[in-house]
């Protein structure tokens, strides 16, 4: 594999792109094992493994308008991170374009949420991921990536959040959950009453115009993901993500993508991840024209 890259396709200036790339190569916060911050460009390599052409929705990626900015720089703590992230995602909204974010650990989320326009379309989010990351702080650190869903919410307000393929909880976020009151989805709940049920149900609890899509991809099981920081069994298949990113894709505000690993990745993880982004950029495509 070569050097940094730019995101497949991603030929458009950041004015005339209707969706811009950013990776942020920061794991400071992970509890288990580092990584992450290679993912932004090992999911950029990656990304040039397939067709432009895609088959289910007719859309050639290679006339997409997309603009890849690269990497933030390399931050010393979450807070620097945070930020520093929240200023340079906030103008892709303010033009209407769409975000994809390519992390890093799950602390690097919250502030493509929080940097959303007041004023602009009401946001709801569809949390991807194995654990709750419900803390109120962990280790000390507020921006832990244990605190990820936590910060979004209130950001978004409680009723506004789903989390979708939980199998992985402390008893004090579940304690703590009972009076905030937030809606979680497990992996359980999946397999029991299948995927596409499971989804349309987590969305339309979301009564917003717009969908955020934070996806921790340890969310996926790891026969599929391995390459994680905190792999989970029993997870989604790889499918079903892409079945719930398609879903959502008529209402998709932003994209992000955390917590792939490629120090423990064979390429498969980085593959998926990229194959993710590249299904929500084609489904969103296509339904700009659909509209
Ligand atoms: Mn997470
Ligand atoms: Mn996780």
């Amino acid at each position: 594999m070569t050097g940094p890259t730019t995101f497949a396709d991603a030929r458009a200036s950041f004015d005339a792109a209707r969706f811009v790339v950013l990776g942020i190569p920061f794991d400071r916060t992970t509890s288990f094992r580092p990584g992450a911050r290679f993912g932004p460009d090992s999911i950029r390599q990656h990304s040039w493994n397939f067709e432009s052409y895609d088959l289910e929705t007719g859309v050639d990626l290679a006339e997409v308008p997309v603009h890849d900015l690269g990497n933030t720089e390399e931050f010393g703590s979450a807070t620097e991170m945070v930020r520093s992230v929240r200023e340079e995602i906030r103008p892709i909204y303010r033009k209407g374009k769409i975000p994809i974010v390519l992390g890093g650990d799950h602390a690097c989320a919250p502030p493509s949420v929080e940097a959303y326009p007041e004023g602009a379309p009401s946001l709801g989010i569809l949390y991807l991921d194995a654990h709750l990351d419900f803390r109120a702080s962990y280790l000390g650190d507020d921006r832990s990536h244990a605190c990820s869903s936590r910060r979004m919410l209130e950001k978004v307000g409680a009723e506004n959040i789903v989390v979708f393929g939980v199998r992985s909880v402390s008893k004090e976020e579940i304690e703590d959950n009972k009076a905030i009151g937030m809606s979680f989805v497990t992996a359980h709940e999946v397999a029991r009453d299948g995927i596409r049920a499971s989804v349309d149900r987590a969305l339309r609890s979301l009564k917003t115009e717009r969908v955020y899509i934070s996806l921790d991809i340890d969310v996926i099981d790891p026969a599929y993901a391995g390459a994680t920081g905190t792999p989970e069994p029993f997870g989604l298949s790889a499918r079903d993500v892409k079945l719930a990113i398609d879903a959502a894709a008529p209402r998709l505000a932003g994209l992000d993508i955390m917590e792939v690993s490629p120090p423990f990745d064979q390429g498969n993880t980085s593959a998926l991840a990229a194959r993710l982004a590249r299904e929500a950029i084609a489904r969103v495509a296509a339904s700009d024209t659909a509209r």
